[in-house]
């Protein structure tokens, strides 16, 4: 039984994140005409209204998104650039961020007439508002089925071009083993792709072990991003959170060295300043 629902959570500083790296492979994929092929293993509902009941309960998004200023951040315009045509499309004209676009969102964005994503999204309430919220379009498959099993099926991906998100909640402590085990089968299918792992850091104990295990996995060029809002706790739950980048586009790790320290500062409770900007595996 699941009871994660991103509503509570968007746009708040792992959103952030996680979708600045999302933008930044999207752009790279777009370079080259060939198609690509996206797959969001863990895609939520898509478009999340900041004034909800869900989103205003735990007002998240005010210390992610609404801490961070568009004009004094230059370098991530093209995410302020995507955030705003989703709130044009979603019938908010201002430039005030009203909708935030989750991954899927996001996606649709740069997905071009070549290019096909898949998404998969096991709620019955968020695969409803996905189905709503992203489709119809040809370009895009959405399914109501176990993303990891999905993606197995998937691969390798016709294009021989993809992105693939991997963006749990971990809910089940499972989830931190079975996202391993599952890109290291989905590597050997695929071991040109782009995979992207979000992880959150509650106990470091387990994201030490996840990072052994990559380091050890035998998988080439691995990079590990990390914000936080505050130095590693055994109580304040969620304090940071990363992306760990399987192949990731070359100019990604110079860009986010450049950002982290800038967004750290920005997003971090008190004095703390907290990110990391690793290269796990060399290429
Ligand atoms: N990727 C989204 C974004 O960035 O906007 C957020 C996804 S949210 C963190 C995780 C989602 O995964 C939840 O909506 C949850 O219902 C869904 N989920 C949980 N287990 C799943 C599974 N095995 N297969 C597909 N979806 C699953």
């Amino acid at each position: 039984m699941l009871s994660y629902r991103h509503s509570y959570h968007a746009g708040n500083f792992a959103d952030i994140l996680k979708h600045v790296v999302l933008v930044e492979i999207f752009e790279h994929l777009r370079q080259k005409e060939s198609p690509f092929d996206y797959i969001d293993t863990h895609s939520g509902a898509g478009s999340y209204n900041l004034n909800s009941a869900h989103a205003t309960k735990l007002e998240e998004h005010v210390g992610g998104i609404g801490k961070i200023d568009a004009h004094l951040y230059p370098e991530l315009n093209r995410y302020f650039e995507v955030i705003n045509h989703h709130n044009t499309a979603s019938g908010n004209a201002t430039d005030i961020c009203k909708y935030y676009p989750g991954s899927p969102a996001i996606a649709k964005y740069f997905l071009r007439s070549q290019d096909r994503a898949w998404l998969y999204e096991l709620h019955p309430k968020d695969y409803q508002f996905l189905c709503k919220n992203i489709g119809p379009s040809k370009k895009i498959r959405i399914q109501s089925e176990d993303g990891l099993a999905g993606l197995l099926s998937l691969l390798p991906p016709k294009s021989r071009r993809g992105l693939i998100l991997i963006d749990p909640s971990y809910e089940v402590k499972a989830e931190y083993n079975s996202v391993f085990s599952t890109i290291e089968t989905a590597y050997k299918k695929f071991a040109t792709g782009t995979y992207a792992l979000w992880y959150p850091v509650v106990d470091r104990s387990k994201i030490d072990l996840l990072e052994k295990k990559f380091i050890r996995s035998g998988i080439k060029n691995i990079q590990r991003f990390e914000l936080g809002i505050a130095s590693d706790s055994r109580e304040h739950g969620m304090t940071s959170s990363g992306m760990i980048v399987i192949n990731p586009p070359w100019k990604l790790y110079n860009n986010m060295q450049c950002l982290l320290p800038k967004l750290a500062k920005t997003l971090g409770q008190g004095n703390e300043l907290f990110y990391k900007c690793d290269i796990l595996v060399s290429e």
